[in-house]
Order: C-alpha cells, then structure tokens, then sequence
C-alpha cells in the first residue's frame, strides 16, 4: 500500500498524522505588519485525497472560520485517509474590519471575483493569487463557504459548475442541502479556477447577520462543521456514514429587488427553502405610515434561500435570492 506523503502549504509542513499551522505570506505592508493568509493542514496517517476548505473569502462571513475552528476540534488525523487543508479566513483584512472587501483595495474589492488573481496585480490580486497557487497545486476537491454576511440570511444552498464531479461534492454536504444551483459565476471564484485546471469546487451558503443570536451562529457554525465531516466521510476519508439531501433539485438563482423604498415585510407562514408557485407572495413594502407599495412575488416555480436582513429598504436594494427549480436531480 502506498504510503501517506508530507503535505506543504505555506510555511505549514505536515508529516503524516500531524497538525500543522502556517501560513501563506504574500508581502508587507506601508506600516511594516505583514500579509498572508492562514492556514492549517490535518494531515491523515493513510493516503487519500486532498480536502481544501476556505472561509470569509468575503470578511463580513464569520461562518466559515467558525465551522473550521469545530472541525479543527474534531477531525482526528489518526483516523483519516488524505488530507484536510483549512484556510478559515481567506480575505484577512476584510475579516479584520468586518467588511464584504479589503478596505485597502477599492480596486478589486471583491476577492470572490478576480480569481486566481494576478501576481502583479491590485493588492486583493496578489491575496488571491498567492492563495490561488497553493490550492491548485495541493489540493483535489475545494468548498468555499459563504453567507449572507452584513446583509441577509442565507439558507443551505450551493452552486456547482454543473459536472457530475461537482454535483457529487454538492450532495457530499449531507442532509438538508438539496438546493443545488448552476453556478452564477462562471469566472473569478476559487471553484472556477478549480474547474480551469480540471479539479471540483463549490460554493456554499449558510447563516448570516439576521441569524448571528448565540444559538443561530453555534446552530450554523455545527451545521457546516457537520458538512466538511461528512463530505470526508464520503469520499471515504474518515470513519463513519455519509447522510445525503433527500430532495435535491436544479436551478438557476434570481436576485430580486426592491421595487420602491420603505420597510421590508416577510408575508407571513413563509420560509426559507420551502416550496413555492410562481407569482405568491414573498413580501411586501409598505411606507412608513402603513401603506402597502409594491408586493415581491415567487419570479417561478421553486424556493427562496436568502432574504434581507435589514427591514428598512430603498429602490433597487437587494431584497431577496430566490431558486428558480428546473427539476429534481437524481
Ligand atoms: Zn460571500
């Protein structure tokens, strides 16, 4: 039987059954403190697959980190075959300033959409390049975790590039996560960089301002850690049965928005994920003297998984992520 190699990322060099932090460096700042990106590698006593996870590639998505930090706790490197890389904080300066994008870069400020970055490029570039350039060289299978950060609530949903490899992962997050979109954005995020040299990334969805009470955070937090147990375990990467969505269906996401200003009012018996028909009411806009303006309606047949956060709404704010379902997936 082949045996388990030493796993690099950074400066973290992990012999097999070892844990070990790191980082990846990247450069140094006017004020002298430095930039990189940090990191930990389990790395299992048995071969297997490299199993890459990354956090708050948007800094205001404390979801992520949380979720690595559990599974941090409890994956056993005694016990697992391959390797998991963890980077729980991607975009280390947003995260730092509770902020979608690094305040030091207006120019590329959103790191989720200028992978794999450019070595000379904007400063938030050169992160991602830096990131960019260990991940497709270690690793074989990658989640991104996101949520609805500052500014909704997001349920389990994920985008997958739509090749059976990808949809394969997509099923790996387990129970509950049944709502599987084709990916909105074919370029610039860590899982198309993924797809451009032949790998498997998603991106995943979960929690955000609207839920961050003690127990809604610790809820999602654990739901995720959960995932990146269980997606180990189906590929065979750690002790243990797998669990699956049950009710997995295609689609295409849709934001929609705020037709008028006013305050943002859920129709009541909604919920996230749950079934809808085109046309029924998701939500209204009243102003502030109680007069109905304008009603949000399902665009199609399917389920909204993120809704705002913030009641108070002007025209063309973001309102609401809806799944337009083309179908069930097998
Ligand atoms: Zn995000």
């Amino acid at each position: 039987m082949a045996e388990q190699k030493t796993i690099t990322v950074g400066t973290a060099v992990a012999a097999p059954g070892e844990i070990v932090r790191g980082a990846i460096p990247v450069t140094t700042l006017a004020g002298g403190s430095k930039v990189e990106i940090p990191v930990v590698i389990v790395n299992g006593v048995n071969p297997g697959p490299v199993f890459w996870v990354d956090g708050a590639i948007h800094g205001d998505e404390p979801e992520g980190p949380m979720a690595c930090a559990i599974a941090l706790r409890e994956v056993d490197p005694k016990q697992l075959s391959g390797t998991l890389v963890m980077v729980p904080v991607l975009n280390v300066m947003a995260f730092e300033n509770a902020n979608r994008g690094n305040p030091l870069d207006t120019f590329s400020f959103d790191m989720n959409r200028i992978y794999p970055g450019r070595a000379d490029g904007y400063l938030s570039e050169r992160i991602a390049w830096a990131h960019s350039e260990w991940m497709s060289q270690v690793a074989d299978l990658e989640i991104s975790i996101h949520s609805g950060g500052a500014h909704s609530f997001l349920a389990k949903a994920i985008f997958v590039d739509e090749t059976p490899e990808s949809v394969e992962l997509a099923k790996a997050m387990g129970e509950g996560w049944g709502c599987i979109m084709s990916n909105f954005l074919p370029k610039g995020s860590p899982m198309a960089q993924m797809k451009a040299i032949g790998k498997t990334g998603i991106t995943v969805e979960l929690g955000g301002r609207s839920a961050t009470s003690p127990e809604a955070f610790a809820k999602v937090s654990r739901d995720l850690a959960d995932s990146i147990i269980n997606i180990l375990r189906h590929y065979k990467m750690y002790p243990g049965q797998a669990t699956y969505p049950t009710d997995a269906t295609r689609g295409q996401q849709e934001a929609l928005l705020a037709p008028c200003s006013g305050i943002f009012v859920p129709t009541p018996g909604v919920d996230f994920l749950k079934p809808m028909k085109k046309g029924d009411s998701i939500a209204k806009i009243i102003n502030i003297f109680g007069d109905e303006l304008a009603e949000l309606v399902a665009p199609a047949d399917g389920m909204f998984f993120g809704l705002r956060a913030l009641p108070n709404v002007n025209t063309g704010d973001w309102c609401c992520f809806f799944n337009k379902v083309e179908g069930k997936r097998d």
